[in-house]
């Protein structure tokens, strides 16, 4: 029985090429105009859905729009938000008496923003909020509540939700007359 011989020269000819190749990514990389962002000196601007830090919003009345739901928290996989709700004694409007984010449980998912039904809890492309305590990444209500609307400046969960005025029913205020049941016009 007869054994090839290893083709050394075909061997030697892929060993040279494939040096050869690193060495040419290397040199064309090498003579490339650099890609490195100076940060902090720049800072690349970042999508607007980009998931950073967490703010609490206001409706366009400037009321606070969270209404202590629970919601957030009982979505947020980490267990990172907790609150204590209340009611406004002259209308009986719901707010978190103190609302509270550890931030280093955060994993930025978003969910929370998701679940919320009145676009009160809302992500921001912020990223810019080290801290050298740990405990520092506890935000209160203070800390989270801001004086605008976000994302959605013009939405209004009360109004959009049927607010009772004077004993009348409430009513969206984008809503449709009730269809006639009785018409047969579309
Ligand atoms: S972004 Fe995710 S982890 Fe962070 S508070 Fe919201 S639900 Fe929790
Ligand atoms: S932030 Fe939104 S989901 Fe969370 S408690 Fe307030 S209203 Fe509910």
């Amino acid at each position: 029985m007869t054994r090839n011989k290893p083709n050394i020269w075909k061997y030697s000819l892929s060993a040279v090429k494939g040096i050869y190749d690193a060495y040419a990514v290397s040199m064309i990389n090498f003579l490339r105009k650099p890609v490195t962002e100076e940060y902090p000196e720049y800072k690349r601007p970042l999508p607007e859905r980009s998931r950073g830090r967490i703010i609490l919003t206001r409706d366009p009345d400037g009321d606070e729009r969270c209404v202590a739901c629970y919601l957030c928290s009982a979505v947020c996989p980490t267990s990172c938000i907790s609150m204590e709700s209340a009611e406004r004694e002259e209308d009986g409007r719901r707010f978190a008496i103190w609302f509270r984010i550890n931030f280093a449980r955060c994993i930025y998912c978003g969910q929370c923003e998701e679940a919320c039904p009145t676009l009160a809890i809302q992500l921001t492309p912020d990223y810019e909020f080290c801290q050298y305590e740990v405990l520092d990444f506890v935000y209160e209500k203070e800390d989270l509540l801001v004086d605008h609307g976000g994302r959605h400046p013009d939405y209004n969960f009360y109004r959009h939700a049927g607010v009772t005025e004077k004993g009348d029913k409430g009513a969206h205020p984008d809503e449709e007359e009730p269809v006639n049941l009785k018409s047969n016009m579309p």
